[in-house]
C-alpha cells in the first residue's frame, strides 16, 4: 500500500504576512508583523521572512518583537481577506485531486495516488501546483511529496520558502534518523523536553524504545511516534465531503446578559457537539461560536487549532476565548450556537493532549 501512495503537503509561505505584502506593495521587503501593536500589546499572529531574520516568530509577544526589531511594521490581521485568498488556493488544489484535507487556511494535504504512477510524476504535479498558485494568486508556497502524510509534511518544511522537497521511500529512514525530534509532527515544546529527558534527540533515538514503552511515556501518541520514526503512517487524507460540520444552537425564552448563565448554556451546547463528534469518531480543528444579540445582529467567531480537538473541555476553552471577543455579557443576547468543522477521523489521528504537561 505504502509503495504506491503519493501524498502532497502544500503550505503557503508566511501566509498572512505575504497576503499583506501582496495587497500593499509598500510593505514589500520589510519586516512586517501581523497582529499585536508597536506599543507592545498582543501577540504576533504571523510575520514576514524579513521579520524572521530578527528572530521574530508567530506567537511571540509583540513587546518582545519590538525589542528584537524596533523598526518592524505592525498591521492588523484581516481574517476575511485571508479566507478569501485561502479559497482561491484550495480551488487550485481541487483541480488536481478530490482528496484534499486542509489543516488550516494556508496548508493542505492532497492525495494524488489515483492518477499518478511514480514519485517523479507526483513531484511534477506538486511543482505545477506551486506555479499555478504563484501565477494565479500571486503568492509562493512550499510543497512536500512523499508516500505518507507525516513525511509529506516534514518535506514541505525542508526548503521553505518557495521550495519543493521529495522524500522517496528509500530515503525516508536515513532522513528520519537524523531529524531533530522537535520537527516530528505532534511534538510540541513540552513533548520535546520530555523526549530530550529520555535521551531522544533525533528520530533514530526513538528506535531504542518499543511501542509499549513509548505508550507508557506518551500515551496513545507513543504508538504514533513509534511508527513515524520508522516512516510508517497510514492515515488517509480525509476530504471533508459528507461531514462538513457538527453544530447546535439554542434561542432563549428571554434575552440574557448574565455571564454565568451564558457559560452554563455554552457548556450544554459543547456537550452536545462533543457527543456528535463521538458518534462519528471525529475530532475537529475549527470551533465557531455564534452569538445573536437582542437586536438580531448575529456575529460568528472562529478559531482553528493545528491538532483536532474532541473533548468538551477543549471545546469550552476555545469557546470562552471566542466569547470574550463578542459583546455577550455586556449586551443582552437571544441565541448562542457552537459548531465544529474541519472534521477528521480521530481513530486515525494522534491524540490531542500532546502539548499538555505530563506530570
Ligand atoms: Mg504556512
Amino acid at each position: 500500500m505504502t509503495e504506491n501512495r503519493y501524498i502532497l503537503h502544500i503550505d503557503m509561505d508566511a501566509f498572512f504576512a505575504s497576503v499583506e505584502q501582496m495587497d500593499n506593495p509598500k510593505y514589500g521587503g520589510r519586516p512586517l508583523i501581523v497582529g499585536g501593536n508597536p506599543e507592545g500589546r498582543g501577540v504576533v499572529a504571523a510575520c514576514s521572512y524579513e521579520a524572521r531574520k530578527f528572530g521574530i516568530r508567530s506567537a511571540l509577544s509583540a513587546a518582545r518583537a519590538v525589542k528584537l526589531c524596533p523598526h518592524a511594521l505592525f498591521v492588523r490581521p484581516r481574517k476575511e481577506r485571508y479566507k478569501e485568498v485561502s479559497i482561491q488556493i484550495m480551488e487550485i488544489f481541487k483541480r488536481y485531486s478530490p482528496f484534499i484535507e486542509p489543516l488550516s487556511l494556508d496548508e493542505a494535504f492532497l492525495d494524488i495516488s489515483s492518477n499518478h504512477e511514480t514519485m517523479e510524476a507526483a513531484a511534477e504535479t506538486a511543482e505545477e501546483i506551486r506555479s499555478r498558485v504563484f501565477h494565479e494568486v500571486g503568492l509562493t508556497c512550499s510543497a512536500g511529496v512523499s508516500y505518507n502524510k507525516f513525511l509529506a509534511k516534514v518535506a514541505s518544511d525542508m526548503k521553505k520558502p518557495d521550495g519543493l522537497t521529495v522524500i522517496p521511500i528509500d530515503e525516508a529512514r536515513s532522513l528520519l534518523d537524523t531529524l531533530p525530534i522537535g520537527k516530528f509532527f505532534g511534538v510540541g515544546r513540552v513533548t520535546e523536553k520530555k523526549m530530550h529527558s529520555l535521551g531522544i534527540h533525533y528520530g533514530r533515538d526513538i528506535l531504542r524504545f518499543d511501542k509499549a514503552q513509548l505508550i507508557r511515556f506518551f500515551g496513545k501518541a507513543g504508538a504514533f511516534f513509534h511508527d513515524i520514526a520508522r516512516g510508517v503512517d497510514n492515515r488517509p487524507v480525509e476530504s471533508q465531503k459528507g461531514r462538513k460540520s457538527i453544530g447546535t444552537e439554542t434561542t432563549f425564552h428571554s434575552d440574557i446578559d448574565d455571564i454565568d448563565e451564558i457559560e452554563k448554556i455554552l457548556r450544554d451546547l459543547a456537550l452536545k457537539v462533543e457527543q456528535g463528534l463521538q458518534n462519528k469518531s471525529c475530532g475537529a480543528t475549527t470551533v465557531t461560536l455564534k452569538v445573536r444579540y437582542h437586536n438580531f445582529t448575529t456575529v460568528t467567531r472562529s478559531c482553528t487549532h493545528s491538532i483536532p480537538i474532541n473533548s468538551v473541555d477543549e471545546i469550552m476553552k476555545c469557546t470562552r476565548q471566542l466569547l470574550e471577543t463578542t459583546d455577550a455579557g455586556k449586551v443582552k443576547i437571544r441565541l448562542l450556537g457552537i459548531s465544529l468543522s474541519n472534521l477528521t477521523n480521530t481513530s486515525l489521528k494522534i491524540p490531542v493532549q500532546l502539548d499538555l504537561p505530563f506530570f
